[in-house]
């Protein structure tokens, strides 16, 4: 069954007290939450063991996730946090391929291939991101570009393992950059990521959520969520205030 989500990627923002108030905040404001959108939320590595207490003393309705993992299981990788630490930690999702770790940090599909198999076998849910740079949406490859994501990671899974991953399409020019898809194009793009989907698992294409990222907040986030194709969003700046955050959660 497909699942509306809304996840919150906090990125490198917040010290651990801001992280805590935070994560207490949205735990409160989504207490009484009954729209079926499972909420989650992504802040740096050092913040999940305090937030993952914080979210299970307030019930646990909001969920937990780490913004990266490493490509190994365990051993010599200084400075890498591996899959398994993070579901020990409380995580239930990991973000893999955000177009930030891509282009700064070089990750490339076969790196990114090896992640979501860590996070599969430590038990974590992949939240895969794709999209298209500005370059290639003027020179009309961004269905190019986005199949080509698809094709070299996720359908080098199995089924089984398919069925536990998030897709969030993300248009790099849309983030951070307050530059939003248009309600119709992302619907355009998700209804295509779910044909390419298709075209290997034909039996999940339905069942997969999709979520949008890119400069999604209150006042937009309402018409692009009423989309067929789009079953929520992946959030950045907005995520990091309680009060906008929860209006986006509600505009389902
Ligand atoms: C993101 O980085 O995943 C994102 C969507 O950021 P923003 O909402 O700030 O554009």
């Amino acid at each position: 069954m497909r699942k509306k989500i809304v996840a919150g990627n906090w990125k490198m923002n917040t010290s651990v007290e801001e992280g805590i108030l935070l994560a207490k905040q949205i735990s409160f404001l989504t207490k009484d939450l009954e729209n079926g959108v499972e909420v989650i939320i992504a802040p740096p590595f050092t913040h999940l063991a305090g937030v993952s207490q914080v979210l299970k003393n307030e019930g646990g309705k909001v969920h937990l996730s780490a913004q990266n993992c490493a490509d190994q299981l365990s051993g010599a990788y200084t400075g890498e946090v591996s899959a398994k630490m993070l579901e020990d930690v409380g995580c239930k999702y990991v973000i893999i391929g955000h177009s930030e770790r891509r282009e700064y940090y070089g990750e490339t599909n076969e790196t990114l291939l090896k992640k979501i198999e860590q996070a599969l076998s430590a038990g974590l849910s992949p939240i895969f991101c794709v999209g298209e740079k500005l370059d290639e949406r003027e020179s009309n490859r961004h269905f190019e570009v986005v199949a080509e994501q698809i094709t070299e990671v996720l359908y080098k899974l199995k089924g089984f393992d398919m069925s536990k991953v998030i897709v969030a399409y993300e248009p790099v020019w849309a983030i951070g950059t307050g530059k939003t898809a248009s309600s119709d194009q992302a619907e355009e793009m998700h209804a295509y990521i779910r044909r390419v989907i298709g075209g290997k698992f034909p039996a999940l294409a339905d069942d997969i959520s999709i979520l949008y990222g890119g400069s999604c907040k209150p006042s937009n986030a309402q018409e692009i969520f009423a989309k067929e194709n789009v079953d929520g969003g992946l959030i950045g700046g907005a995520s990091l205030v309680a009060q906008d955050f929860i209006a986006i959660i509600k505009s389902f």
